[in-house]
């Protein structure tokens, strides 16, 4: 019967190929390890399960609480943008699936680690789970709190990467980050942003704008206020 293959791994690993293979095609997946990490992460289990079947269309899914996974195309120019290696330290901020996380650590592993912060504890209980379902566990922390203001307990940081949309770069983060370290973080209003990506080089930033994107807002100190938040 035709639908004993619908979900099976090897069904989606031969769909993964395929939105790699476009994505390569797109110019957008660029570097080896990000195609090779991008090949190896199983995005079916780190969307909702009545959402599996959709896990290589290239759009954000809803994961709840008003929050997505992001696409996989943005999650490649992100790690692109990131210019990631092994054995690094990376921050996120916005954990929401673990997916974005289990990307990099594939990327950082085994003598590099992720340290992601969700602010939503449901969101942080269900990466957890994803990630451990799929192995990655070792290679990264999940931390509830504002990760707006950064992670002080791990830093200084050789990657920072906000998957949440923020008004400008929060101060914590800039001294977080290690000197010829990178930050790529979305930047703009609540509804669209310009992806940033920032070096800091002798001690000052260099900034440089990449493509328009859209994601969720980020809140918290640094964040966007909740009480501002309306249409238009
Ligand atoms: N990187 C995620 C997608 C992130 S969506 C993935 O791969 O699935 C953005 C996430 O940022 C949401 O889960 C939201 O709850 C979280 N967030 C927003 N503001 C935050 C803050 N100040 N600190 C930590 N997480 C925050």
């Amino acid at each position: 019967m035709m639908i004993e293959f619908v979900g099976s791994d090897e069904v989606f690993r031969a769909r993964r190929e395929k939105l790699v293979k476009s994505l390569v095609e797109e110019g957008i997946l660029k570097s080896e390890e990000v195609i090779r990490a991008m090949l190896s992460v199983p995005r079916e289990e780190f969307v909702p399960p009545r959402y599996r079947e959709l896990a290589y269309l290239d759009t954000p899914l809803s994961i709840g609480y008003g929050q997505t996974i992001s696409a996989p195309h943005m999650v490649a120019i992100m790690t692109e943008a990131l210019k990631v290696s092994r054995g690094n330290k990376v921050l996120e901020i916005g954990t929401g699936s673990g997916y974005q996380a289990a990307i990099i650590a594939e990327i950082v592993k085994p003598e590099g680690h992720v340290w992601t912060i969700e602010i939503v504890p449901e969101l942080a209980k269900f990466a957890e789970e994803n990630l451990r379902r799929t192995g990655y566990s070792d290679y990264v922390s999940v931390i509830i709190g504002d990760g707006s203001r950064g992670y002080e307990e791990a830093a200084p940081y050789d990657r920072i990467i906000v998957t949440a949309a923020a008004p400008e770069v929060p101060k914590p983060l800039i001294s977080q980050l290690r000197e010829g370290g990178r930050i790529v973080i979305p930047i703009g209003d609540m509804y669209v942003q310009i992806l940033k990506i920032i070096e800091k080089r002798g001690g000052t930033l260099h900034v440089e704008d990449s493509v328009p994107c859209v994601f969720v807002p980020l809140v918290g100190e640094y964040g966007f206020k909740k009480d501002l938040w309306h249409d238009g």
